[in-house]
């Protein structure tokens, strides 16, 4: 099976930009025979790759990335490792499912600390909490306060945040209010991802730029890549969106472009007219009109705003030109005192949803196992599917499985064009009833 559709990687990562380069491990370049093999190099696959190898210590793990870890999805994404789910519901069985959701979370969120400390991995790991901002009355109405109530049902800490905190806080007068909740986790994720690859355990080879060309399950699993091939009686594959075209997952997974910017440092004195003394995060009240924002430890802001239905897995250049003009606008409405300041970085990354919001876990034949279709929210739950997608594939009895599988598994989209179509129309639909929220 010929898989055509490949990762590109533009160069244009804001956050591995400003980090020292960094040595990607070697292509592989010669026929290797191994006990696993995982194909993905993002929080799932490194997760996967991890877990197998404390499963087995005595096998022979492949962990096989098409570019280079930190340059994917995972490592383009807003840095937010989100413990809650976005929104919750009254009803007690879905209550019950909030918590399975947090449990999942938060032991993602456990794993990838232990690793950040073990290896001392310089992500800018920080405990901030986040704020789920509303722009408008209306929507702190609709939002915001149905949020607070099903955390006060859940137990869960928060806190109400006016206008005027919000002012002080964020340096920026644009919200109406805000629930903060204090268990979300703040870093740059491209650091994260890759402090991740470049710890592997011992029985993982991991080789970037190693795109997988063609699958073959004849005899185990075979996998060819430009300069060499892989056998091997087991695999998990976590290639995200990329992941349908290896025979499993066919017209489930429906692909979004999200577009980040990030300034330059503030100096001094722009500092001092903004007058935020600690880094925040912000998510939206409307994930669909409204704008992610962060203010990084280097005292850069993040903007992460438009998504764009994009099955090709493509953003163009003059995409991404209009993106970083519109996020500079967005940027000078919220923040007047800091209209010199410019967007250093813009781009954009894929995420993988399904219909229904499940995610694409589990065994998919009698020797692949998948953790895919992140729905968004793929540094914690990318971690855990990859983890426990590798406890299933070893029969482990981790009681975080059935948790994962409460989670149902994505519905069938209608063929193309109908999704394409269906999904613009959604999301034009939502952008116009939220518009208030922009
Ligand atoms: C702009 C943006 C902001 C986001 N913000 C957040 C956020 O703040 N918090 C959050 O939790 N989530 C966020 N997300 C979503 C999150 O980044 C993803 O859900 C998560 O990275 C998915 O992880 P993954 O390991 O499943 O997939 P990926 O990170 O996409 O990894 C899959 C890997 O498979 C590799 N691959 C694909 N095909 C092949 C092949 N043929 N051969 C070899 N390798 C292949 C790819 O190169 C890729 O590295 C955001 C996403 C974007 C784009």
């Amino acid at each position: 099976m010929k898989i055509e559709r490949l990762p590109e990687n533009d160069a244009t990562n804001g956050w591995s930009r400003i980090l020292p380069d960094r040595q990607a491990k070697p292509a592989l370049d010669r026929d290797f025979v191994a006990d696993w093999i995982v194909i993905g190099g993002g929080y799932a696959g490194l997760a996967a790759a991890r877990r197998l190898a404390g499963n087995r210590p005595e096998e022979k793990i492949v962990l096989v990335e098409a570019g280079q870890c930190g340059e994917n999805a995972s490592g383009r994404n807003s840095g937010f490792a989100i413990d809650l789910p976005h929104t919750v519901s009254s009803s007690l069985g879905e209550l019950d499912g909030s918590h399975r959701y947090m449990r999942l979370a938060r032991a993602a969120i456990a794993e990838i600390e232990m690793r950040v400390r073990e290896h001392g991995i310089a992500c800018d790991w920080t405990k901030n909490g986040k704020y789920h901002g509303a722009v408008t009355a209306k929507g702190a109405d609709s939002m915001l306060q149905p949020f607070a109530n099903e955390l006060e049902a859940l137990g869960e800490p928060y806190r109400w945040v006016d206008a005027e905190e919000l002012r002080v806080k964020l340096g920026t007068a644009h919200f109406h209010s805000a629930v903060y909740t204090p268990g979300c986790v703040l870093m740059n994720p491209a650091a994260l991802t890759a402090g991740l690859a470049d710890s592997m355990p011992e029985n993982v080879d991991l080789f970037e730029n190693t795109p997988v060309i063609s699958v073959d399950y004849a005899n185990g699993v075979d996998i060819t890549t430009p300069a060499g091939s892989v056998r091997a009686p087991r695999m998990i594959l976590a290639a995200n969106g990329f992941g349908e075209q290896f025979g499993f997952m066919r017209r489930k997974f429906v692909h979004l472009g999200l577009h980040a910017s990030l300034t330059r440092p503030l100096n001094e004195a722009e500092q001092k007219a903004f007058g935020v003394a600690e880094p925040w995060g912000l998510t939206p009240a409307n994930g669909f009109g409204g704008i992610t924002m962060r203010y990084t430890n280097d005292r850069r802001i993040l903007i992460r705003q438009q998504i764009d239905v994009a099955f090709g897995q493509r953003v163009s250049k003059q995409r991404l030109r209009q993106m970083a003009l519109q996020h500079k606008k967005l940027f000078d409405a919220r923040f007047p005192m800091l209209t010199d300041v410019g967007m250093e970085h813009t781009w954009s990354g894929f995420i993988c949803m399904s219909l229904n919001g499940a995610p694409a876990f589990g065994q998919q034949a009698s020797n692949v196992w998948m953790a895919a279709c992140q729905n968004g929210i793929g540094v914690t739950k990318g971690t855990i599917s990859g983890l426990l997608a590798a406890d299933l594939a070893c029969g482990g009895d981790n009681p975080l499985i059935a948790d994962m599988q409460s989670l149902g598994t994505p519905a069938t989209l209608p063929p193309q064009p109908l999704s394409a179509i269906g999904a613009r129309a959604r999301m034009a639909w939502e952008l116009w009833r939220n518009r208030h929220e922009a």
